[in-house]
This record gives structure tokens, sequence and C-alpha cells, in this order.
């Protein structure tokens, strides 16, 4: 069975232990590739390997570095259709998915930042005669990224996209959950002539090589997305250690409808913000609060577009919804459809386990589930489901709306659905989320700051936040 390897200074190699982890194919429930079940002793070779790389990769004129993510960009775009396969395999999403969307954004993410870095410029602050100062920015050594696995490559690119691009050396973990397009993102970097030591990738278990990579004394930042309870874990462990930390986590969006908006737009795109990606993206909306005068309306034409949906083999076109990324991920979607059921809720389509035809019969595969009746406070309007399972909701008043919507412990992301200019305004102003969308939904730009408030996350990724995150500043100044 085909192994994973680890990159460690330029090489790729087996872990440590020589000990590997079963990789899942969710569609059909089989083990199809193998793991590295790496351990602290892999995260310290790459440290020392980064080290060694660090003093080399930061004096390298940043457009050589630019030429070689840019050459690293290029090379994700020649092999799309290779990795787009391997994502949806290792993760379950649909194929058309992994090649409009997945992939095409880790070619843009490395492409972005390895331009983006060019011009980030340093800074002079003059006190007339008296003293010049200026602020340069550093890199700040090894970084360390950490990700999930419900965006792999494209989660995995945003992290150490900016990282490299502003002179670190980065050790990066992706999900042991989907490792497949991290592997083959390794031999990539070799092929783009990446310096050995600069990027180093270990594959492996969060609580030991995560836990390895939070605690070594010389990765002095932290970049993470994933739970909220993984980042809570982190912060306990990087913060006394006054590391950096960019957290990135988990959400409960909502999605809010006025009877002013153009129904058709908000019914389309409420499908496709609820269920894209089998709704394992963080920032799907996953509580739809619809004013009470159209309510019964958007709920029979929401409802009439989602039985069209159809879910299987995610290689298969047609396919409009593919396999939960896993067996325990799936059993606990389907926890919280009982959950539902026992807090008043009505399953009103949805809510089961499917077994499409032949090899799919043992894939993790769920029907699009719209549950109403429930209400704003109760667990599973609460708590993150990360599943193709949404609540729909009446409400009269703005004031009402707002309550229900920031009622969670989450702030990651909203959208709002309104012709009424004023009320958008005035409606955004008031939601405590980090990402607002007014009738659109996933539209990015990625110099745009990304992040969420409250529990969703501490700091901002994207543009120059990003590259901002990955460096030091030292002021300096010069009497005249
Ligand atoms: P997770 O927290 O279980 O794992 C994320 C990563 O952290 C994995 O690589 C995992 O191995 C690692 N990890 C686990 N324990 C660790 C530890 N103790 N120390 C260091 N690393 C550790 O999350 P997941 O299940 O992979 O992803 C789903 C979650 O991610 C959802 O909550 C979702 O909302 C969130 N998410 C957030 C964003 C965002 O931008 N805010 C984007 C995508 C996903």
């Amino acid at each position: 069975m085909m192994k994973i390897l680890n990159l460690i200074n330029g090489q790729l190699v087996a872990p440590v232990s020589d000990t590997y982890i079963d990789n899942y194919n969710p569609s059909t429930g089989t083990i199809y590739s193998l793991i590295p079940d790496s351990d602290e002793r892999d995260v310290e070779n790459a440290v020392a390997a980064a080290k060694n790389a660090f003093p080399a990769w930061r004096d390298m004129p940043k457009e050589k570095r630019s030429a070689i993510l840019i050459k690293l960009s290029d090379l994700i775009q020649r092999d799309l259709d290779k990795l787009a396969l391997a994502e949806s395999i290792d993760n379950g999403k649909p194929l058309w998915l992994s090649k409009s969307v997945d992939i095409p954004r880790a070619v843009s993410n490395i492409h972005f930042y390895a331009t983006a870095s060019l011009h980030l410029h340093d800074e002079a602050y003059s006190m007339g005669t008296v003293a010049m100062n200026y602020t340069m920015r550093t890199p700040l050594g090894i970084a360390g990224c950490i990700s999930p696995w419900n965006l792999p490559l494209y989660l995995f690119t945003w992290k150490i996209a900016p990282a490299l691009a502003s002179g670190n050396c980065v050790i990066a973990k992706p999900s042991e959950i989907t490792p497949m397009t991290a592997f083959h993102l390794a031999e990539l970097s070799i092929e783009a002539g990446m310096p050995a030591g600069v990027l180093n990738i270990i594959h492996g278990y969060g609580h030991k090589v995560g836990a390895a990579i939070v605690s070594h004394k010389d990765i002095p930042a932290i970049s993470f997305t994933g739970g909220t309870k993984t980042g809570e874990d982190i912060a306990r462990v990087a913060a006394p250690m006054f590391k950096k930390i960019s957290l990135e986590l988990g959400g409960k969006n909502p999605n809010i409808i006025f009877a002013d908006c153009d129904f058709e737009k908000a019914v389309q795109t409420t499908v496709r913000s609820s269920f894209s990606n089998q709704g394992e993206i963080c920032l799907c909306g996953s509580r739809i609060f619809v004013e009470r005068s159209i309510y019964e309306k958007f709920k029979t034409a929401f409802v009439e577009e989602v039985k069209k949906l159809k879910v299987g083999n995610p290689l298969n076109d047609e396919n409009w919804i593919g396999a939960i990324v896993s067996k325990p991920h799936m059993e606990k979607i389907l926890s919280y459809v009982q959950l539902a059921k026992q807090e008043g809720g009505t399953v009103i389509c949805g809510g089961q386990q499917l077994h499409p035809e032949g090899e799919h019969a043992n894939g993790y595969y769920i029907a699009p589930t719209v549950i109403e009746g429930l209400t704003y406070d109760c667990r599973t309007n609460q708590e993150e489901i990360f599943g193709p399972v949404v609540t729909l909701m009446p409400f009269d008043t703005e004031e009402q709306v707002l309550k229900y919507a920031n009622s969670t412990t989450y702030g990651l992301a909203a959208s709002v659905w309104t012709q009424h200019l004023t009320r958008a305004h005035r409606v955004v102003a008031n939601l405590q989320s980090g990402i607002v969308w007014i009738n659109t939904w996933l539209l990015r730009d990625l110099r745009t700051p990304f992040g969420g408030v409250k529990n969703s996350g501490v700091g901002r990724e994207g543009g120059f936040e990003a590259l901002k995150f990955f460096t030091e500043e030292k002021n300096v100044c010069i009497k005249l």
C-alpha cells in the first residue's frame, strides 16, 4: 500500500518511528494509503533543518524567493487534475469542486503571496530636524503551520505561502485525515527548487506532531486553523511561551433573510452556502433566519431545491454532494440530527445516512438535512455541527434576529439578504462577526482580512495581515 512520506531537509523520508496510520477513502470506507505516525523526533529533525536553512532564505533577495514560489504555484497548476483527484479521494469532496475551487485556490494563494511580499515595505517616521525613525520588518525564523481537513490544500497553502514569502522557514502539519495533497506539494516543492530545510512537512496526529510543534521552544509563531477546542489547547501551551499565535477556529454562521431580498438569488445562494463541500466549510451558514412574512414561501422553495441535490460518488460530476470526511465525523453529524429531534425539531428533509450503490455503499454519505421548529438557543442552534445540516427559523424584527444571530459563542461569518441599503448597513454594524456578506456568499478578495471574533479565533489572515503576522517590527531611531 502506498506510503506517504515526510518532507524534512529537502528529502522525502519515513517517520523515525517507522509506524503508520491508516488513511481512509471516505467515499468507499476503505483504507487506501498509509500516513506517517510521526512524533517529536521528526519535528526535532525538521527544526534542525529549518534552523540551518533560515539565514540563507532570509537573506535571499525577495525577488528570488518570489520566483521559487511562483514556480511552485505553476507546478500546482500543471498538476491540477492529479491534485484535484487526490483531494477528492482523500476528503470525499466532489471532483468538480476540487477542480474548480480547491486546487485553483491553492495556485492563487501561493501566487498571491509570492507577489504580495514584493510590495511589503518598511516605514519611516520623520521627527523633523530632531531625528528619523525607520521601522523594518524581519521574518520570525521558523513558523509552525497547522491545518484542518475540510479544505486541505487550499488552507495548507493559505498558511505556508505568506510564511515562506516573508522569509521564514516552515514546519507544517496537514490534517492526518487528509494528508495526500500536502504530500504531493512536498514533491512539487523539491521540483520547484525550494532550498532544503525551508519547507518541512510532518504528517501525523495532532496530539503528537501538532503538540510537538506548538511546544517547541525554537518555533516562535503558530498559525492554526481548526476547531475551537484545539485552538484553546494550543493557546494554553503557546501563550505562556509568548509565541505569536493566529487562530482560525469554528463557526455557527447565521444567514439573515429579509422579506425584501431578491428571493430567487437568496434561495439559490443559501442552498450553496448551506451544503457546499457537504457543509464542511467554516464559512457555511448553518442557521437560516427568515423574516416571518416570507418564511413559508422561502421554506417551500428552499426545500424543493435541496431535494434536487444529488449525493454520491465524489468522482461522478452528476453528484453535487460527496462523502463526509470520516466515519467519526459522520456519526457526530447524525448524532446532532437525533439531538435536534429530542430538542423538538422537525426534520423537513434528509436526516439520514445514505448508502449509494456498489462500492460506495459503505461510504460516509448524509442526505442534505433541513430542520425547523427549534429555539434559537437550543444546543443544535448553538454548537458547530460542520456538516450538511441547517436549521430554519422565522423572525419578526431586526432587533430579534440580531439577538438570535449573536447568541452563539462564535462569530466567524454571516450573510444578510435585503435590498434595503440602510437596513443592510444597520444590521451589519450590529452583527458580531469577522466576515459579513451582503446579498452573496463566499465572494473572496485575497487582500481582505479574514478571521473571526469571539470563540471563532484570534487575529486575521489574508492580504498584508498574514505577512505582518509572520514578521516582526523593529523601530530604529537616528538622532540627527
Ligand atoms: P481539529 O482542531 O481537530 O484539527 C486541526 C488540526 O490541528 C489538525 O491538523 C490536527 O491534527 C491538529 N491538532 C489536533 N490537536 C492538536 C494539538 N493538541 N496541538 C496541535 N495540533 C493539533 O480540526 P478539524 O476537525 O481538522 O477541522 C474542523 C474545524 O476547523 C471546524 O471547527 C472548522 O470550523 C474549523 N475551521 C476553521 C476555519 C477558519 O478559517 N476559521 C477554516 C476551516 C476549518
